[in-house]
């Protein structure tokens, strides 16, 4: 489970500018950001080298994610890629310039798709140009069928592209709907119907096993001569070019391991990769959330299921990473406390978990991104997500120290918080304690909030059907929200007074009610799990108090403004919610998940979306952001051994992108 940054702007108090560039290039709704390796330099010998394999574990999967988020994805890639590099005609012309914003959406969202939104991009260039284009391009570039011709690859692949009807939503949420059918996301064949796939996987579940596999997470689910089946993806499998050289590099990191402990995490990753056998991904897992003693560490496989509608097929991704051994002082505060906070949480005892069991927390310096976690990223990671497993073993949580610092002096003095905060009031808290409040907020989120709690025995983990990750999240924010306000964060010395919590609130609260809307286009609903959460969260407070006048929108100057009149009672609030989104949890309480989620979490305003949008687009912002990321070049010996990694920041958005497709361009064109 991962925390998304909120809006990564605006909220921050003004940073420290330094000579490092953090903005890069900025295109449609994106803006590039660079994150500096802070520490690289430091590391021995030794783990540079590993952290150099790992990086490249980290990119040899953004192949697959591609593939999974969409059948057509890579031969639209190498379509625009080709025209990209060898157009011969105006490349000034607004076609070529409209197509070149798409290429790098496509690339940002890793299909053609909104990363976050869900939603098809419309491309700005016409079918004619594009055609005309690839006709004029070398035909062995372009990724044809055996005996295809040019005209019939755009026949195949343009209404894809240009038809609006077709594809529109890589996942589709909407209640009620065949979310398979209408999710252009490439997890089930052809004719799978959302029906088919419960029954098939409800048919696997072995309701007496108490250590329940996470059914369907590494394969694909087809059709073949009318039967069910499943493609795995393994080394000797579906995505195989691609698995076995992330093999390749893993088994060299396994012999530059930072620990005895760390290689055994290794060697069961590579072993799970080979057979794709569920129960040794378990085992791996295991091992990887006890591993806590090493300095580098990482995330690889099949991890996340947000982009599955059904939440059981995981996307691809990669991280390579170490610790940022003076910020983890702070998360070793409240993993060392985990069972204080779990004793003292406001939900129903029957829920709570008695023994807090390997809870560990660090703060980590990202050294490459990849698949889902690149360009866009989350800034904060706990896993597994085998609930089984969390309960026995419990889990490891990592909040990005290094990422969160780019977004912060990338935000700097960029006028958001003038825009949408009045009060002066606010504005000092924000300025005061913002940061400091904001990263414990994702710590909280991660270490303690995703890791509270227990499900009832028999409750499976997709209990709760598409409202499952929306609900968990939404559990995990409340958490961190209740807590924030507790007294005993100032005891441990994490806020310096019981004021700093309400600067996370007011900006919570903004942040759900109004100011995440920037994100949405104009009569859309909320799609994405963290911003379903955030929805929830603030609508649902909002509305409960108001007979109490807790919280108001109030007009100036006819701008809308939260005001929040009792913060003692927000958080009686937020406690009160907590109760019973735990409750739907634990209980796995679907219909109690539907109201909730669909009630708060789905529906915007479209007068207040109106304004919010016009207030923002006049502050020449981009709503999203995503990272570039460093490239390491190893240092080499007479005898070819690595004597030193170096690293460096200069590579362009496009420059990486096309590397990137050309050196980690494993997978065939068509994955059938
Ligand atoms: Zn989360």
């Amino acid at each position: 489970m991962t925390v998304a940054l909120c809006m990564g702007s605006g909220i921050k108090a003004a940073a420290p500018a330094d000579d490092f560039e953090y903005n890069n290039e900025r295109f449609a709704d994106l803006q590039m950001l660079r994150y500096k390796v802070h520490g690289f330099e430091q590391l021995t010998v030794k783990q540079k080298t590993l952290v150099y394999y790992l990086s490249e574990a980290a990119l040899c999967g953004r192949d697959i994610l591609f593939d999974q988020n969409g059948a057509y994805n890579l031969r639209i890639r190498k379509m625009l890629e080709t025209v990209y590099t060898d157009f011969n005609g105006n490349r000034q012309s607004d076609d070529f310039k409209a197509m070149e914003v798409y290429l790098k959406r496509v690339w940002f969202s890793n299909g053609i798709h909104h990363h976050y939104g869900c939603e098809k991009f419309v491309p700005g260039f016409s079918e004619a140009f594009f055609r005309s284009a690839l006709k004029g391009v070398d035909s062995n570039k372009l990724p044809l069928r055996k005996g295809q011709t040019v005209d019939q690859l755009c026949d195949e692949v343009f209404p894809v592209m240009f038809d609006p009807t077709l594809m529109t939503m890589r996942v589709n949420q909407k209640d009620g709907e065949d979310l398979i059918k209408t999710s252009a996301s490439n997890y089930y064949g052809p004719g799978v119907t959302q029906a088919e796939a419960e029954a098939f996987y409800e048919a696997q579940k072995d309701t007496i096993d108490p250590e329940p596999v996470m059914y369907g997470l590494n394969s694909r689910l087809i059709k073949k001569h009318g039967k069910l089946t499943e493609q795995r993806w393994t080394a000797g499998g579906l995505y195989g070019q691609a698995i076995s050289k992330i093999v390749y590099w893993l088994k060299k990191a396994a012999t530059v391991a930072d620990t005895p402990q760390q290689k055994d995490v290794i060697n069961e990753l590579i072993k799970f990769y080979k057979t794709g056998d569920l129960r040794t991904f378990d085992s791996y897992s295991i091992l990887w959330l006890k591993d806590t003693e090493g300095m580098v560490d990482f995330t690889n496989g099949f991890i996340e299921s947000y982009g599955d509608p059904l939440g059981l097929k995981a996307s691809w991704e990669g991280l390579a990473n170490f610790k940022d051994l003076d910020a983890t002082k702070r998360t070793e505060k409240l993993s060392t406390n985990a069972q204080w906070f779990e004793d003292n949480s406001p939900v129903d005892p029957r829920f709570k978990k008695d023994e807090c069991k390997g809870i560990s927390a660090k703060v980590i310096t990202a050294a490459m991104l990849g698949g889902d976690l690149y360009p866009s990223t989350a800034i904060g990671i706990n896993l597994p997500n085998s609930n089984w497993i969390r309960k026995q073993h419990g889990s490891k949580s990592v909040t990005i120290g290094n990422l969160t610092d780019a977004y912060n002096k990338a935000a700097h003095g960029n006028g958001f918080n003038d825009e949408f905060i009045c009060d002066p009031t606010v504005k000092d808290l924000i300025d005061k304690y913002g940061d400091v409040c904001d990263d414990l907020h994702t710590d909280l989120h991660e270490c303690l909030g995703h890791g509270s709690g227990k499900v009832l025995e028999g409750v499976s983990d997709d209990a709760l059907k598409s409202y499952g990750s929306t609900i968990e999240e939404a559990r995990a924010d409340l958490f961190a929200l209740y807590y924030l306000g507790d007294p005993k964060l100032v005891e441990l010395g994490l806020t310096p007074n019981m004021d700093a919590y309400k600067s996370q609130y007011y900006y919570q609260m903004m942040n759900g009610l109004m100011t995440q809307l920037v994100r949405i286009e104009p009569g859309k609903d909320l799609e994405e799990a963290h911003m379903r959460d955030r929805a929830l969260i603030a609508n649902w407070a909002f509305e409960h108090g108001k007979a109490n006048n807790v919280c108001e929108l109030i007009k100036k100057d006819g701008k809308t403004y939260l005001q929040i009149n009792d913060y003692d009672a927000l958080r009686q609030l937020f406690k009160e919610l907590l109760i019973e989104v735990q409750r739907v949890k634990s209980e796995g309480d679907v219909e109690g998940a539907r109201q909730l989620v669909e009630t708060y979490g789905v529906k915007v305003d479209p007068e207040l979306h109106k304004e919010v949008l016009s207030r923002y687009e006049a502050l020449n912002l981009a709503p999203y952001k995503g990272f570039i990321n460093p490239v390491y070049t190893p240092v080499l010996d007479a005898k070819g051994k690595i004597q030193d990694v170096k690293v460096s920041y200069t590579e362009g958005y496009a420059e990486q992108m096309l590397r990137y497709s050309h050196d980690y361009g494993f997978l065939p064109f068509i994955n059938e």
